[in-house]
């Protein structure tokens, strides 16, 4: 991550605009979902080799042989959860922290849990400095977690959203018996490697859930005890 300057420049700014374009153009609609991309400098999630590509639409690698997603799928799957100001929201995969930004912007409460405690430290880092060199406004204060996201985060439970971002076997019964009725999760499930389709379960009043079944992406493992 380039923690060395936090500059933003226009160069980058109109990049930013330009990758806006491209994900309206792709099919992403939410006004939120884009306008608070639009504000993040995602420049500064990158390692600094990466620098001049950040506004491409392209996943990039990061510390601990991870990934920053790509912005189309950053932008997908948070408009697949929809949030609401105050949701209580548990991202699995910290990562580089820029999901955890767009999710803290658009009002969520945030929970995220990350097993690499080096990729935890230098997101929780990074985000405290993002956010206070560009005065972002940020309504609830985030929480994060190292361990084994699969599990959820039982103490903290129960959640009105919760985002996987990385790729699952199936959907863990652990993460969706820690969601509220209304909630959903959404996940990128594959029984192999290479590709994923996104799903979304949501909680109905019954306690039995719905599933749809998005487009398909490629994600990074989710290991642990209910992961790979
Ligand atoms: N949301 C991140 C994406 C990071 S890639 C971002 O915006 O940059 C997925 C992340 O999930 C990786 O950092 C990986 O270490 C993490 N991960 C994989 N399995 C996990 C698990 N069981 N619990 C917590 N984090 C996990």
């Amino acid at each position: 991550m380039n923690k060395a300057e936090l500059i933003d420049t226009f160069k980058h700014q109109g990049q930013r605009n330009e990758l806006i374009d491209l994900l309206q153009s792709k099919g992403i609609s939410n006004a939120s979902v884009l306008e608070v991309m639009r504000l993040i400098p995602r420049h500064l999630f990158l390692p600094v080799d990466f620098e001049s590509h950040a506004y491409e639409d392209k996943a990039f690698p990061i510390e601990e042989g991870q990934t920053i997603s790509q912005p189309y799928t950053v932008a997908y799957q948070t408009q697949l959860l929809n949030i609401k100001k105050g949701d209580k929201v548990l991202e699995i995969g910290t990562g580089s922290g820029y999901q955890a930004l767009v999710l803290m912007m658009l009002g969520a409460e945030l929970y995220s849990i990350e097993r690499h405690a080096l990729l935890s430290q230098l997101s929780i880092a990074l985000l405290k400095d993002v956010i206070k060199a560009f005065k972002f406004k940020i309504d609830y204060q985030p929480h994060f977690l190292v361990g084994d996201g699969t599990k959820g985060w039982l103490q903290k439970a129960p959640f009105d959203k919760i985002i996987v971002t990385a790729a699952a076997p199936a959907v863990p019964k652990a993460l969706v018996n820690q969601l509220n009725v209304g909630g959903s999760i959404i996940i990128p499930v594959g029984q192999s490697l290479k590709t994923q389709k996104m799903v979304r379960l949501t909680k109905k009043e019954d306690g039995n859930f719905s599933t749809e079944v998005f487009d398909e992406f490629s994600f990074v493992p989710l290991l642990g005890e209910n992961g790979w």
